[in-house]
């Protein structure tokens, strides 16, 4: 066993020197957005399109074959759960996806991206479907091209899934989503009917710093561990992870509405909870990072929806948020407030979605990518199309392209198919493990509502956490909650929550 022993050894130095090179590029990913000066822009995208050259041509270096070929049989002479196998096994599917890929492709890929989401910053403003036609004619082909090479495949989706959301096809993904779709449009339209809660209130600027000191003990208190993280101003919030000690977030401001930094920054610490609780011990590896995409989606999502956006939580933090922001709040009630920051509208723009109809933002989107990809759709065709499912799903129809088909990033910033689909998994996947909480734990809302996430973290630390990419998502979620992955906990989440708020007495579908 001396020849694995030495080939294990050399891979996981190996394995050390990418993760230093990918923590750099995420530094200098993160400088690039918070704080460096606009002259540093056009030596910064070279800073980093070198060190990613680096990380690939190490990743994909001669000796990792010869590595792989010592320890894949190896790997298999250990147990199943064993962190040396699969670790092992994860550096092999992740070496041979890239090795498929050629690096002209790779190229090409790149220096097309980079081109079209200058178009599309452009065309959005102006919602100029037909200047970013061209190139979304260009990115399918190239979306395609990578399935192909990625392949073989049963849906030509499937390889493009795999890379955010492993182990996922898009079968798996449809059932998933047509069972919820089927719950979810008869909520909708009931919730639709019913009378909408005040919101003015929220209507107002509110202070972010005011709003930051607020959330810095908020976040404490979650168990964000501020030795190994920071909370920085951006355009678009993000959680990054640059080490197991240094794992950061960011936020943004809307000064016109109660929205950011509030629940976007929830959101991210959940990521970030996430990242600062992986073990340590695989701190150097790859397999140091949260589970792909949906699970990622649903640590965020437990933390700002279930967490942030729970009548127990402003049981505990209205009182004080209430007089911090006493000149808008002062005559508001706690009901008042929950109802408002909950309140449910079908409405054309996915990231400022509430909780029920967000999902249905999702699929939209994930049926189009089916479409396009399956060649059912063309893309001169999408814009109607668009604006079909948006009236279809969400009873709305967008009035410019702007407000439709043109106001997400990722088509232009990566391949058509394959990411979207992450977000809605996430809400799926977190609801089913808050109910395997509160199996254990029935008492779980209490101690929110007492300003208590111990437990809350704990279990999820424990569960889901701390394993990393030890395992691949719906084994993880097996392992964690007992049941395969169903969206029933999701509809019995969203029909309760919001029954009781509008009044209503909604069937379970
Ligand atoms: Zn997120």
């Amino acid at each position: 066993m001396s020849v694995p022993h030495t080939a294990l050894a050399e891979l996981k130095a190996h394995l050390q020197t990418l993760t230093a090179l990918s923590g750099a590029v995420g530094l200098l990913r993160w400088d690039q957005v918070t704080y460096m000066p606009p002259g540093g822009a056009e030596a910064r995208s070279r800073q980093i399109a070198t060190l990613t050259r680096l990380w690939q041509e190490h990743f994909t270096a001669p000796d990792m074959q010869r590595w792989l070929d010592v320890l894949v049989p190896y790997a298999e002479t250990l147990p199943d759960d064993d962190d040396d196998a699969a670790l092992i096994r994860y550096v092999a599917r992740e070496y041979d996806r890239r090795r498929r890929l050629p690096t002209d492709f790779v190229a090409e890929l790149s220096e097309h991206l980079s081109a079209s989401r200058h178009v599309w910053g452009e065309a959005r403003q102006t919602g100029d479907f037909a200047a970013v036609q061209p190139f979304l004619e260009k990115t399918l082909d190239l979306s395609r091209r990578m399935a192909d090479y990625l392949g073989p495949y049963e849906h030509p989706m499937d390889p493009l899934i795999q890379q955010n959301d492993e182990g996922f096809d898009t079968a798996t993904i449809r059932a998933l989503f047509d069972d919820l779709r089927r719950g979810l449009i008869p909520l909708v339209r009931t919730i639709a009917d019913a009378p909408r809660p005040n919101t003015t209130f929220l209507a107002r600027t509110y202070d972010f710093d005011t709003q930051m000191t607020f959330l810095h003990d908020v976040l404490t208190d979650f168990g964000y561990d501020w030795q190994r993280g920071r909370h920085d101003l951006t355009a678009h919030p993000f959680a990054i992870r640059l080490s197991h000690g240094d794992v950061r977030i960011t936020t943004r401001f809307t000064p016109d509405y109660l929205n950011a930094p509030l629940f976007p920054s929830m959101h991210e610490s959940g990521h970030a909870l996430y990242e600062q609780n992986v073990s340590p011990a695989y701190e150097g590896t790859p397999l140091a990072r949260g589970a792909w995409s949906g699970m990622h989606e649903s640590s965020s999502r437990l933390w700002e929806n279930r967490v942030g956006r729970s009548r127990a939580f402003w049981m505990h933090y209205y009182p004080r948020f209430q007089q911090l922001f006493a000149e808008h709040l002062g005559n508001v009630s706690l009901d008042e407030f929950y109802a408002a920051i909950n309140v449910v509208e079908p409405s054309l723009i996915r990231v400022t979605a509430d909780e029920v109809t967000y999902n249905l933002h999702i699929m939209i989107r994930f049926e189009l990518e089916v479409q396009l990809l399956e060649g059912t759709l063309r893309v001169a065709d999408l814009p109607d199309a668009w604006n079909d499912m948006y009236e279809a799903y969400l009873g709305v129809r967008p009035p410019n392209h702007a407000l439709g088909v043109l106001q997400d990033v990722h088509w232009y910033n990566a391949t058509i198919g394959g990411r979207f689909q992450g977000y809605a998994l996430g809400n799926i996947i977190g609801a089913q493990v808050f109910e395997a909480i509160q199996e254990t734990h029935p008492d779980i809302e209490e101690q929110i509502a007492a300003g208590e996430f111990d437990t809350l973290r704990g279990w999820l630390t424990e569960h889901i956490y701390r394993h990393g990419r030890k395992y691949l998502p719906q084994d993880l979620i097996q392992r964690a909650t007992g049941k395969p992955l169903s969206v029933e906990p999701l509809l019995r989440y969203l029909h309760t929550k919001f029954g009781e708020l509008y009044g209503l007495s909604l069937p379970m579908p």
